[in-house]
């Protein structure tokens, strides 16, 4: 699954998947989480923006600097067990479907 999402992780990390029960229909969710993703306005990409720079470009200068996609932040979620990967793939994209776009 990481292989496909074309994520680096280091050394070998542990994936959590709840086995599910009555309670949550089986599924082995519960609640919801919000996932964020945060572009700071650093004066590379105000300008960016002010030049009417493609979103691409605002997006690799973000990337430079160092911003963490929501399918990074989401995958971060999912090492620390409050979601699976699967549900990470299924709410977020990828940045190669952004360049398939
Ligand atoms: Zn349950």
């Amino acid at each position: 699954m990481a292989e496909k999402l074309k994520i680096k992780l280091n050394g070998k990390p542990t994936f959590y998947r709840g086995k599910g029960c009555d309670s949550c229909l089986g599924t082995g969710y519960k609640g919801r989480v919000g996932l964020l993703e945060t572009l700071v306005l650093s004066p590379k990409i105000k300008s960016l923006i002010l030049e009417s720079a493609q979103e691409y470009q605002i997006r690799e200068e973000a990337r430079r600097e160092g911003m963490r996609t929501l399918r990074e932040n989401g995958v971060q979620c999912a090492l620390n067990g409050t979601t699976t990967l699967d549900e990470i793939v299924r709410v977020t994209v990828g940045d190669q479907d952004l360049d398939e776009r």
